[in-house]
């Protein structure tokens, strides 16, 4: 094998990838110096054995950590697991359907891939949807059509691919309904702080905002525990994994292990007198609004989001002339601004600027932006 030169620090390109998505440059430096020799252990975290003394406090840091991050109560358990979200679209009806029914709310791809998936476990019903709207707007609570035998209400807080965003979680007792809230927050976990006291369970694949694709993280409340279906696999049982503290079988350890860097970097982050995940949210606050006031204040791109649930984290976009999309792409490739075509079933471009993507490097893609039109409009 030949030998790669590390690149200087901070020289890299800037990565707008929807997910597999960028990490903080600092982790990735830090996983590289430890790679062959975890803190004088002798070995990589990939070559330990999970049930080891230095695996248990790689592991049991990072749960503690992104307790302190989403400020966790103490009645959720924090669990490791495998699967990513499509996995979790079957595993969650699986421990909290009880085969009876369960409420979707519709906005976009992910919820629409959730509530098909657990069509085959319970009864799945859909209490809104958006696609009369072309998934621009989220619907309205007050029109949510929530059943009374619910045993679960299901919503994907941010809509990767459509780029739709809840700026709040819904109050589902205010609405009539004693339901736990399900959340898909995959790829706007730890962006933002989460109201608690109305989630159930939340979900996410660890590969847009938290580390390298494999590791599911699942936070889910005490009391819904031990109420899976007999067909449930033992190793997606969340009790039978939260017993286990995540070690019911092997987990995905380096997942974990890359994801504690990950916790570690963000509980550094500060902006101003905020740290950790309160400073992230003021920084993607900023990035969003540099991006999307550019976008509004031209006529040679456009974004079709309802401005009040706009995603702070994935910026779809489209050029006016669209015959210009592979010219603007290549432009952008040559400028060091990766992987910003948009994803196939909504087309143009998007823009994924996740917590490890600095002010800069918005910056930097809306000066492109601005070059580009000047210099085709
Ligand atoms: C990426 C993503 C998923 C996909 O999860 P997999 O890990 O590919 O199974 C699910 N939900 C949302 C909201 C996502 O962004």
């Amino acid at each position: 094998m030949t030998q790669q030169q590390p690149q200087p620090a901070g020289t890299r390109p800037y990565n707008f990838s929807a997910g597999p998505a960028a990490m903080p440059e600092a982790v990735l430096q830090r996983a590289a110096s430890e790679m062959l020799d975890w803190q004088g252990s002798g070995m990589s975290v990939m070559e330990m054995s999970h049930r080891g003394k230095e695996f248990g406090a790689i592991c049991t840091q990072a749960e503690a950590d992104i307790r302190t991050l989403l400020a966790v109560p103490e009645h959720f358990h924090i669990l490791f697991m495998q699967g990513g979200g499509l996995g979790e679209n079957a595993i969650v009806p699986m421990n909290l359907s009880r085969g009876t029914a369960a409420d979707f709310v519709i906005t976009g791809s992910w919820s629409i891939k959730s509530q098909k998936e657990a069509q085959r476990y319970c009864t799945a019903n859909i209490a809104a949807s958006n696609a009369g709207d072309h998934h621009t707007r989220l619907p309205d609570p007050s029109t949510w059509q929530l059943s009374k035998d619910a045993s679960y209400v299901h919503l994907c807080t941010n809509e990767t691919i459509n780029g739709i965003e809840f700026q709040q979680l819904p109050d589902l007792a205010a609405l009539g309904s004693d339901a736990p809230l399900v959340i898909d927050f995959s790829s706007h976990v730890a962006s933002r702080s989460v109201d608690w006291r109305r989630v159930g369970l939340a979900f996410g694949g660890a590969q847009k905002n938290l580390g390298p694709a494999g590791l599911t993280l699942v936070i889910v409340r005490d009391d819904l525990l031990g109420h899976a279906l007999e067909i449930c696999p033992s190793a997606f049982n969340y009790k039978i994994v939260a017993d286990n503290k995540s070690m019911y079988n092997t987990p995905p350890t380096w997942g974990i292990y890359m994801a504690g860097l990950t916790f570690q970097w963000l509980l550094q982050q500060t902006e101003g007198a905020l740290t950790g995940v309160a400073a992230m949210e003021q920084r993607n606050i900023a990035k969003a609004r540099l991006l999307y006031d550019f976008i509004d204040a031209s006529s040679f791109y456009l974004n079709k989001i309802d401005p009040g649930c706009r995603s702070r984290m994935n910026v779809p976009f489209f050029l006016a002339d669209e015959s210009r999309n592979d010219a603007f792409l290549a432009g952008a490739r040559e400028a060091g601004l990766l992987q910003l075509k948009g994803h196939k079933s909504v087309g143009g471009m998007r823009a994924s600027i996740y917590n490890a993507m600095p002010l800069e490097g918005v910056r930097a893609l809306v000066s492109y932006m601005r070059e580009f039109e000047r210099s085709h409009a």
